[in-house]
């Protein structure tokens, strides 16, 4: 809107320009020969006056007329119209006191007064736009006549139509890339955005498959793409809370069923058997334990989600493993499995000490349940670079390759029944690799199934204090 309103000020604006600058040259030439006949009038000279007239007339190709005070034609550059009575709008004008007037008429389309039609059907050019400009002939402060200019300003006209259709094409032509523009634009951040925003909606209504289509390469595109992960990785989050939480049910459920059938069995005896019963309790207590251990680990895990804090503080980690063998030294020899821990210097590194002697318990705890009688178990502790490498090796059962990388997961077992029997949760090693993680440590297990497993835990080396 503003921009046709522009395009046409400023048609409007040329035009006037164009026959304003006409019309002053046109007043010009036809005031300065007005001058000069004031003496020529007062004398009837129209001779001299149609000779300068005539001389005016070709080198500008207009047509002047000379009128006395009555406005009959004295001199007429065509010879058509001497003698005859002319008068204009404009001649009127300058009767009555102007000092000149100009007017525009279409000699075509036959505008303006009988005479003045009659004057232009004479000039060359009929079908012309044509200029009429009269000025008073002045002798001793008196109007003596009138001195009619008549000039052709039609190829003013024309340009003028040349400049308004081009303004006017360049305006179709701007308007239409504008609308294109808006059209790319709508595609390009309107479209987008809009999609955008309607992911977002179904994701705050707990529609977490939401995802947006990636279009180009823009930034627009990258938004989507990080929408997308987003919402992908909150799908996962979801599914596996959710997998996690009806895991924990059922681990719960398994010793809680166990109980009730152990008491129901109890509570029917007839006549009570003490040897029994006591037997009962005893695996009731034992579900208890069990029920205990996955409550704990789960907490534990629950802590770790929310960001568990470590009690860092520098300490020997090769001690730490010893410590632990010998923790464990009495279930192994239980079990008949040959345990020993080779740690050769001292190692700082700063960490947890309850957590990392969880986590490497766990480890050898693992590496013994999983070692049938008459295997071994070596523990080492040794510097790599700067890093503390401890690694736990056993000749036991081992782990089918397509379960190493799923032993670190929450609840993930190998052999159920057999995990069951030696009270494992299932818990132990996402446990244990969480908190190598907080250490900033890495956790790694190599196995041959039926041959043994080997665990690597690497943990950064304290900074030396200088
Ligand atoms: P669990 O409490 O059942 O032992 P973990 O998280 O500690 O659970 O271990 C996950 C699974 O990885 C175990 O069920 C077991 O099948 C397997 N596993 C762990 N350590 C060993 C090992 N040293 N040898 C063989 N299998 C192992």
């Amino acid at each position: 809107m503003a921009f046709s309103v522009i395009g046409f000020s400023l048609i409007q604006l040329v035009g006037e320009y164009l026959f304003t600058q006409r019309s002053r040259d046109d007043q010009r030439i036809a005031d300065s020969l007005a001058e000069s006949f004031s003496d020529y009038l007062v004398a009837f000279d129209a001779r001299s006056m149609y000779e300068a007239a005539q001389e005016t007339a070709r080198a500008q190709q207009s047509r002047v007329l000379v009128l006395d005070g009555l406005c009959v034609v004295q001199v007429d550059t065509a010879s058509e119209l001497n003698g005859q009575r002319f008068i204009t709008a404009e001649i009127d004008s300058v009767l009555k006191g102007s000092a000149g007037e100009y007017g525009f008429y279409d000699a075509g389309n036959g505008s303006g007064s009988y005479w003045l039609r009659s004057a232009l059907n004479g000039f060359s050019g009929v079908n012309a736009m044509t200029g009429v400009y009269a000025s008073p002939i002045m002798s001793g402060g008196e109007l003596s006549g009138v001195l009619v200019y008549i000039s052709q300003v039609q190829e003013i006209y024309e340009s003028l139509r040349d400049i308004q259709l081009r303004i006017l094409s360049w305006m179709a032509i701007v308007a239409t890339a504008v609308l294109v523009i808006n059209l790319l634009v709508l595609r390009t951040i309107t479209r987008p955005i809009g999609e955008l925003n309607e992911g977002i909606s179904r994701m705050s209504k707990g529609d977490l498959s939401a995802r947006v289509r990636v279009r180009g390469n823009n930034e627009f595109a990258g938004l989507a793409r990080a929408f997308n992960s987003m919402s992908e990785r909150l799908e996962q989050l979801d599914k596996s809370r959710s997998q996690f939480v009806s895991n924990a049910s059922h681990e719960l459920k398994t010793p809680l069923s166990t109980m009730k059938i152990l008491i129901e069995t109890l509570m029917y005896q007839d006549p009570p058997d003490p040897g029994m019963t006591k037997e009962f309790l005893g695996d009731v207590n034992k579900e208890i334990d069990r029920l205990n251990r996955i409550v704990s680990d789960l907490l534990t895990l629950v802590n770790i989600d929310n960001g568990m804090k470590l009690n860092a503080a520098e300490l020997d980690i090769g001690n730490l493993v010893q410590e632990q063998v010998k923790r464990l030294s009495p279930l192994a020899r239980e079990n008949g499995i040959e345990l020993d821990c080779a740690a050769k210097e001292p190692l700082e590194v700063s960490g947890d000490a309850l957590k990392l002697q969880q986590v490497v318990y766990n480890i050898i705890d693992n590496a013994i349940k999983y070692t049938p009688r008459g295997g071994e178990v070596h523990c080492s502790v040794a510097r790599s670079g700067r890093k503390a490498v401890i690694r736990v090796a056993d000749t036991g059962v081992g782990i089918p390759e397509e379960d190493l990388p799923h032993i670190f997961d929450r609840f993930y077992r190998v052999d159920k029944a057999r995990s069951r029997e030696t009270g494992g949760t299932g818990l132990g090693l996402s446990i244990v690799k969480q908190f190598v993680l907080l250490h900033g440590g890495t956790i790694d297990a190599k196995s041959a199934p039926g041959k043994g497993s080997t665990f690597v835990i690497e943990l950064p080396l304290a900074e030396k204090k200088s």
